[in-house]
């Protein structure tokens, strides 16, 4: 299970899984500074990359990818397991 953690490069907000819309394709994200973390990598200032160089080589792009697009255009955070209770696991309380 995830836990959350401390952006370890702008240390000003969580670390949020995310995904891109295209094709689901899950990555961790600090919606601050911009910084992606692909899944199985260490969530550290060493292995961060900026959204907008991925973004940019997914869409074949040089440069902002961005242009008329916006983020929820391109990626949406991925459902939370810790906000969500599966249908199987109901809560009691
Ligand atoms: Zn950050």
């Amino acid at each position: 299970m995830p836990v959350k953690r401390v952006c370890p490069r702008c240390g000003q907000d969580w670390v949020h899984p995310y995904r891109f819309k295209a094709d689901g394709a899950p990555f961790s994200l600090c919606t601050e500074c911009d910084s992606l973390w692909w899944p199985g990598e260490a969530v550290e200032v060493a292995h961060a990359r900026f959204l907008d160089d991925v973004v940019a080589e997914r869409l074949g792009v040089e440069g902002n990818p961005w242009g008329d697009l916006l983020w929820a255009d391109v990626i949406e955070p991925a459902p939370d397991d810790s906000a969500v209770d599966p249908p199987h696991h109901k809560r009691t309380r």
